[in-house]
């Protein structure tokens, strides 16, 4: 069976693969940056930051010497962003390995040294890259095994998938290179979560679950939401005809670590200003359903903020910002602009 599979999926690849950037030249520069990117975001929306990113930083030294700060500006928008920290981190010790003469990792286990590197992408990028033997596991390859090998249960870790994976990489006719993008690929565009193309899979005469695909892997029960609220003033002045907003670097730990917001209610100096308006916006974190309750006052040019971690920014050249500020700002735009009509 994983002979035919192997087979079929490598020769639908070879004539419909789309043309990513990183695959006519799999560099493995590309193929890491790729991969960490692809992490929980679709291709579509990844490509013009993985275009952004190469222009900024051609090259591995170029990430590793840049500041925090402006790779966390350029990924502003893919959200999560502990993977732009990790290749940040992962960048350096890259740049420590090839200081060293050791190159760049080539192995799967070399890969796993990389801060951010888990055993899916170890194994993406040595099978892309080097064409190493190495498995690859992810939610999708997850979904597209369950189906081919009609397995209703999954195990911890996912071990039975892990194995199943490995037994087709490791058949003598596979590519790793080409089996694995093409499994990728096929949990990307046919055998897809709610409406899997059955009638075009390349495996669907080896696939065990095609009659009731829906049904592989068994579906977890869902977790319950959590509900949170925030509430943040928006200390805003003009400055020549710019506006500009106030904003606090985040120098604790966790998912906002180095980015930029809006300071919690009682900020000094902006208390005695008058409020002009108020309006709240909706955002999803993990299991986490959150509002954030804004308030946008106009203070004086000269009103002083004091905050050490504090800044004023013109809302067109905003630092790194998570998704919800940024929601925020494009609210204080449209305020702006209603205020300006009405003059
Ligand atoms: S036949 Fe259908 S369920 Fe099976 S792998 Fe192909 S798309 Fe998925």
């Amino acid at each position: 069976m994983s002979v035919k599979i192997v087979k079929n999926l490598s020769a639908w690849f070879g004539k419909t693969a789309r043309d990513l950037p990183w695959r006519a030249d799999p560099h493995p520069y590309r193929v890491w940056l790729s991969e960490i990117m692809l992490q929980q975001t679709r291709v579509t929306a990844m490509l013009p930051y993985f275009e952004r990113f190469l222009l900024a930083f051609p090259e591995v030294e170029d990430l590793a010497n840049a500041p925090e700060e402006r790779v966390l500006k350029l990924w502003a928008g893919l959200g999560y962003y502990s993977r732009a920290r990790n290749l940040h981190r992962g960048a350096k010790a890259i740049c420590e390995r090839l200081k060293a003469g050791d190159g760049f990792p080539e192995t799967a286990s070399e890969w796993r040294e990389i801060p951010g590197v888990g055993p899916y992408t170890a194994g993406a990028v040595s099978s892309i890259v080097y064409r190493k033997r190495e498995p690859i596991v992810d939610g999708n390859i997850v979904r597209v095994l369950s189906r081919v090998h009609a397995i209703r249960k999954l195990d911890s870790g996912n071990r039975l998938i892990w194995d199943l994976s490995r037994r087709l990489v490791e058949e003598r006719s596979a590519d790793p290179r080409i089996l694995n993008q093409a499994l990728m690929e096929l949990g990307a565009l046919v055998c897809l979560p709610r409406n899997p193309k059955c009638g075009v899979c390349p495996i669907r005469g080896s696939c065990k679950g095609k009659s009731e695909p829906h049904a592989f892997p068994e579906k977890k029960p869902k977790k319950e939401w959590k509900h949170l609220s925030e509430r943040k003033w928006i200390p805003l002045r003009r400055k020549k005809s710019v506006a500009e907003v106030w904003l606090i670097r985040n120098e604790g730990t966790g998912w906002r670590e180095g980015l930029w917001d809006f300071p919690s209610p009682g900020a000094r100096g902006v208390a005695g200003a008058v409020m002009r308006s108020e309006f709240r916006i909706q955002y999803v974190v993990t299991r986490h359903k959150v509002e954030r309750h804004h308030f946008l006052f106009f203070v004086g040019s000269r009103t002083k903020l004091e905050d050490q971690n504090g800044r004023w920014f013109s809302i067109l050249d905003l630092p790194a910002v998570p998704a919800p500020v940024r929601k925020a700002i494009a609210m204080v735009e449209k305020d702006l602009k209603t205020d300006q009509g009405q003059r």
